[in-house]
């Protein structure tokens, strides 16, 4: 099978570029072979990969990427690692639901301050909490209150801030409230991906710039790239949205492309203006609308707007500057004393989502095991999705695997175009319903 569409790199991404440069791995070249492929070096692979190589310390595993560690989705994205659902619902089955959404994903969090610990990664990984803001009554009322209540079921702390004390938490006046909760991490994701695929275990290789451009699966998968190819009995699929070209969960992927820039360092006099110091994260009531924002431990702000339809999977260069442009009056509607502070980097990135919202988890052939569509959540979900992917293919008797199996499969789409006609119908909806949370 030929593998036509590779995943690209705009070399926008802001996270990287104020990272010191790093070298990547090199390709594959000639003839390999190992015990075990991974392919993707997102949240999901390199998790498969150092779980693989725990449990089969003796075992030569590949970790292959089409790029760099660090400059695809999980690299780009906004750095949160997120520990609740976003929307937790109130009946015993959604609650239920939620708790074990917690349970994985508090061990992904678990696993990933482990290994940040032991191997020393800086990444600016910290434990600040993250606010849930409403720009509008119409928000406090809708999704707010209802959201308090929900962690109340739960049995979850959380903080109802407003007023002058949010104001003076976010140094914005642009929000009504927000619910604080002590949960998840934040963090630079480009530092983070480098940190996990600079500290793989020895029996780990890493091939970067290393697109797989033809797969055949008989007597074990063969893997072709342009310089070399590489045969392994037994695969984890981690490609995200890109799994579709390897043959798994064709037609039940969503492509969707999102934006996030971030401006320079404020300087001194601008800190002593904007009068916050401590950093900060927070997620809208409305993921298509409304904005996540960052306050950085380097006094950056970063502005994540905008999720739009994107089957192609690519995005051109003169819409990133359009964005640049939307992301700049956003932030000066939102600071209004900082409106020297410019863009310093705008890039875009793309994100997997299912109809039924299930992940592309689990065996889909004899010998491959898959670990895809995170939908919009791959901190977490990729994390425990490609560690329990390894777990699963290894035989291990990991109780979350039948949590993740509770999930279902992505299911089918309807054919384009009447895809391409009801998701921007819906999307449109989504963003006139909700635009006094814009
Ligand atoms: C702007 C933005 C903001 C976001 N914010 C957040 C957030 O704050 N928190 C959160 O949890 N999630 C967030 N997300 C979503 C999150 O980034 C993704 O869900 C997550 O990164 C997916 O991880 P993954 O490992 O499954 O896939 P990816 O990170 O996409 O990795 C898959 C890898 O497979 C490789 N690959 C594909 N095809 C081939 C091939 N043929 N050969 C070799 N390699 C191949 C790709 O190069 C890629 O590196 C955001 C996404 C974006 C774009």
């Amino acid at each position: 099978m030929r593998i036509t569409r590779l995943p690209g790199d705009d070399r926008a991404n802001g996270w990287s570029a104020i990272l010191p440069p790093r070298s990547p791995n090199p390709p594959l070249a000639g003839e390999v072979r190992a015990d075990w492929v991974v392919v993707g070096a997102g949240y999901a692979g390199l998790g498969a990969a150092r779980r693989l190589a725990e449990l089969h310390p003796a075992a030569r595993i590949a970790l292959i990427e089409a790029g760099e560690a660090g400059e695809n989705a999980s690299g780009r994205n906004s750095g949160f690692a997120i520990d609740l659902p976003h929307n937790v619902g109130s009946s015993l089955d959604e609650l239920d639901g939620s708790h074990r959404f917690m349970r994985r994903a508090r061990f992904a969090i678990g696993e990933l301050d482990r290994v940040i610990e032991a191997e020393g990664i800086a990444c600016d990984w910290s434990a600040d909490g993250k606010y849930h803001t409403a720009v509008s009554e119409r928000g406090r009322r809708e999704v707010l209150e209802p959201f308090a209540r929900e962690l109340e079921a739960l049995g979850e702390p959380y903080e109802w801030i407003e007023g002058g004390a949010l104001r003076a938490a976010l140094g914005s006046p642009h929000f009504t409230a927000a619910i604080r909760t002590p949960g998840g991490r934040l963090m630079n994701p480009a530092a983070l991906c480098r940190g996990l695929a600079d500290s793989l275990p020895k029996n780990v290789t890493l091939y970067e710039n290393s697109p797989v451009t033809a797969f055949e699966n008989s007597n074990g998968v063969t893997l072709t790239t342009p310089d070399g190819s590489l045969r392994a009995p037994k695969m984890i699929l981690a490609a995200n949205g890109f799994a579709e070209r390897f043959g798994a969960f064709r037609g039940r992927f969503l492509h969707l492309v999102a934006h996030a820039s971030l401006t320079r360092p404020l300087t001194e006099a601008e800190r002593a203006r904007y009068g916050v110091t401590r950093p900060w994260g927070l997620t809208p009531a409305n993921a298509f609308a409304g904005i996540t924002m960052r306050h950085t431990n380097d006094h950056r702000i970063l502005i994540r707007q905008g999720l739009s339809y994107c089957p192609s999977q690519r995005f051109p260069e003169a819409g990133r500057r359009a964005v640049a442009r939307r992301h700049k009056r956003l932030f000066d509607a939102r600071f209004p004393g900082l409106d020297a502070v410019e863009m310093a980097h705008t890039w875009s990135g793309f994100v997997c989502l299912s109809r039924n919202a299930a992940p592309g988890f689990g065996r889909v052939a004899p010998n491959i095991w898959a670990a895809t569509c995170q939908n919009a959540v791959g901190v977490t979900k990729g994390t425990f999705g490609g560690i329990l992917a390894a777990d699963m293919a290894s035989g291990e008797d990991n109780p979350l695997i039948a949590d993740m199996e509770s999930l279902g499969t992505p299911s089918p789409l309807p054919p384009r175009p009447f895809l391409d006609m009801g998701v921007r119908a819906r999307f449109a909806r989504e963003l006139w319903r909700n635009r006094h949370e814009a």
